[in-house]
Order: C-alpha cells, then structure tokens, then sequence
C-alpha cells in the first residue's frame, strides 16, 4: 500500500520535468484552429514554429488564431508559452495533407499578363495592402463567430487550383458566391473598415480588420456603403455585390487573411461557432 502511495505521489512531479504538448487535434493546409489556453504568467508569450502569435486575453483566459498556410510543407505545427526562454506549456497539431481540386481553364496568355499602366497600378495598390495588413488592432473586435457573408451557392470554393492550358498558373485562395449586381454584402463579424474603394484586381472592394491580424474582404462589389474608419458590427450592409475588376461575371469574392496568408473562411466559421458557442 505504502509503495503505490508513493509511486502515485511522485508521479506529477516526473510529468512536471518533461510535460508532453497538449494535443489539439488536427489542422489541413489553409485551415484556423484556435488555441484556447490559461495564461500562466502576465509576460507570458506565444509562439508558434518559434514565431511569436499574438493573442487575446483577459489576464486569465487566452485564445489565439493559429493558422496552416496552404503553402504548407507538412512540418509538425507546436506552440509554446513562455516566459524568456522557460517553456510554461506546449501545444501541438498534427499537419494533414489536403488534394485541393482543380479546374482547368484555357486562356489566351496574352489576356493574362498585365501592360504596364496595369502593373503600376496593381503594384501601387499592392504596397498600400502590404501596410494596411502590417498595421492590425491589438486585440480581436469581434465577440461573436464569424459568418458567411452570403448563403448562396458557391461558385468557387477555397483552394481550387487553377490551371491555365496544362500550367498551373495558381489558386483561388477565397470564395466565390453567386450573386447578381445590387445584392446586399454584409460584414462576416465585427470590426473596422480599413478599406472601401476601387482595386484594379477586385475592383470595388472593402476590407476588414478584425484586429490580431484577422482580415475579411469583399470584392468585386457595385459600390460600397461604408467609409475607411468605421467600425462595423457583424451583419451590418457594407456594400452590394457587382462585376467591377478583373472578373467575368457579377459574384461576391470572400477573401480571409489571417497573419499574412489566405485560409479558408469555412474554417474561421466552424471554429468561431465552437469556440464562442458557450460565451455570453
Ligand atoms: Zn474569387
């Protein structure tokens, strides 16, 4: 009796000098988890593949975004807290692989490549995207989970890859809906406009910081209906649906960005509704 007292007893102790990550499940290329978490110091840090993640706190409870580039090269995907160089706790996700369809489009490459008022436009555009996405809110505006922002079919769905003439050109890292010009956009959660206007890609486009590096955006829409500044509560009309930019035909393209990289807003959606489910 006495021997497997102590045989108990010591046990936490052998845990505590190598305690094994917490498993979160399992993450594909272009996916959200988030990592819900005590915070075990106020100085405490996260990092990810030894990057540092931000995340939300309320001095006790933590949650952060963590994401799987679709870019992925499988490398196993653990995080830890800590304090300087102490590990306080670590974390794991198991990278699996996901075959994305393609569909395949042949194309006049001449319509591709850009002339040269084109480029210098779209590259304009690009480096006032680079800052915008450099500058995210310190902590997450939304409360609630993430919705879609229209429920119609999807025309295209996140990831496809594009192939153009036998060449795989690319891949559509959004979602496209089907929508007829004039049709209501609204906003898939809280947070503020940082963009509302005419993109030579997208065309007229809004994008939204949803703070800790989470992005919406919506484009190819007729007019937008809100100013750069405000702050936006989830389901409030941001624009309507259109054909402007670089499309064939009226549609809303959904796009999420999340620390730099495109993932798919299905993900955002399924893992916010389980996450903020049991909030107030
Ligand atoms: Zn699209």
């Amino acid at each position: 009796m006495k021997i497997i007292f102590l045989f108990t007893a010591f046990l936490p102790l052998a845990a505590c000098a190598s305690q094994p990550p917490l498993h979160l499940g399992n993450i594909h290329p272009g996916e959200v988890r988030i990592l819900q978490f005590q915070v075990k110091d106020p100085e405490a840090k996260l990092f990810c593949r030894d990057l540092p993640v931000r995340y939300s706190s309320n001095g006790k409870l933590a949650r952060a975004i963590l994401i799987e580039t679709y870019f992925s090269d499988l490398t196993p995907y653990t995080c830890q807290q800590k304090k300087g160089d102490r590990v306080l706790e670590s974390y794991s996700l198991k990278v699996i692989a996901k075959e994305y369809e393609a569909e395949f489009l042949k194309v006049d490459m001449k319509k591709i490549k850009l002339n040269a008022k084109d480029q210098k436009r779209a590259d304009a555009e690009q480096l006032i995207l680079d800052k915008i996405y450099a500058s995210s809110n310190n902590d997450f505006f939304f409360q609630l989970p993430f919705q879609e922002p229209m429920t119609s079919f999807k025309t295209s769905i996140y990831g496809k890859k594009r192939v153009y003439n036998n060449h795989k050109k690319g891949q559509h890292l959004g979602i496209d809906y089907r929508a007829a010009i004039g049709e209501k956009v609204p906003a898939a959660n809280r947070g503020r406009v940082v963009l509302a206007r005419d993109l030579f890609y997208t065309g007229w486009t809004v994008l939204i910081d949803h703070g800790l590096e989470v992005f919406t955006n919506y484009g190819h829409l007729s007019k937008t209906l809100i100013s750069e500044g405000t702050i936006v509560e989830k389901g409030d009309i941001i624009g309507l649906s259109g054909n402007t930019g670089r499309t064939s035909g009226p549609h809303l393209h959904w796009g999420v960005k999340i620390q730099g990289q495109y993932v798919d807003g299905m993900s955002l959606v399924t893992e916010t509704e389980q996450t903020f489910k049991n909030d107030k």
